[in-house]
């Protein structure tokens, strides 16, 4: 994620920026922005602190510099844009009024894509697979979508209540397990899935189940050859 200049609506603040870009690094456990100078940033391809040529600012344990807010930015004719996460990534989503959701990111299984690009290319929605009972999918803000941080702390939600206390715990449950994931296994076990993907796994539970009617006494060695 990196911020870079939008519209010019104010000379000065540009030229403070000028040959300056505001990046995040991605190690999930840092996150912290850093002013890069005159850097060649490759949007890419992610980005840490230890790539800084700044080397006050080169390590993740340096506390970030004062960063402005979006607000701030946007009234200076600069503009936010976030790198591409990959495919499977495991993310937390701010939505309006909920506690911080843990979700995949995975293809929409109408569109079979997972992220929309603005007319500059970078990145605006992230399809996304929230975790819980039941897993629902929606299309986020990439502005509200950010890599599950290891440090993230279980937060007291005491609005929650009934079945959305309840399906955010059962997510919690999940989110111990996904975070140990890799992302091709994370979008096996997605449940909104293309329906191509689908339709192949339903054959083949086709098969093993026709199989295991077919010929009880040889059904080990089949399952296993279907394996
Ligand atoms: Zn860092």
């Amino acid at each position: 994620m990196s911020v870079l200049p939008d519209r010019i609506s104010n000379q000065d603040e540009i030229s403070y920026y000028e040959d300056k870009t505001w990046v995040q690094c991605e190690a999930p456990g840092c996150l912290k922005w850093r002013l890069v100078t005159g850097a060649d940033l490759d949007q890419d391809k992610p980005w840490f602190c230890n790539m800084n040529p700044d080397t006050l600012f080169s390590h993740c344990s340096v506390p970030q510099g004062a960063f402005p807010n979006e607000s701030h930015l946007q009234k200076h004719g600069l503009k936010m844009v976030y790198s591409l996460m990959p495919v499977g990534s495991f993310v937390l989503v701010n939505a309006r009024c909920w506690p911080r959701w843990p979700a995949i990111l995975c293809p929409d299984p109408n569109e079979e894509e997972y992220a929309r690009l603005g007319s500059d290319g970078y990145v605006e929605y992230y399809h996304v697979e929230f975790l819980g009972k039941p897993h629902t999918r929606y299309w986020a803000a990439a502005k509200y979508v950010e890599p599950y941080s290891i440090p993230f702390k279980k937060p007291h939600y005491r609005t929650l209540r009934g079945a959305i206390k309840k399906s955010y715990e059962v997510a919690m449950e999940e989110a111990t397990k996904v975070k140990e994931m890799g992302c091709q296994e994370r979008l096996e076990m997605c449940h909104f899935r293309p329906q191509e993907l689908l339709a192949q796994a339903q054959t083949l539970m086709h098969s093993i189940d026709r199989m295991l009617k077919q010929s009880p006494d040889q059904t080990e060695s089949q399952v296993k050859i279907t394996d």
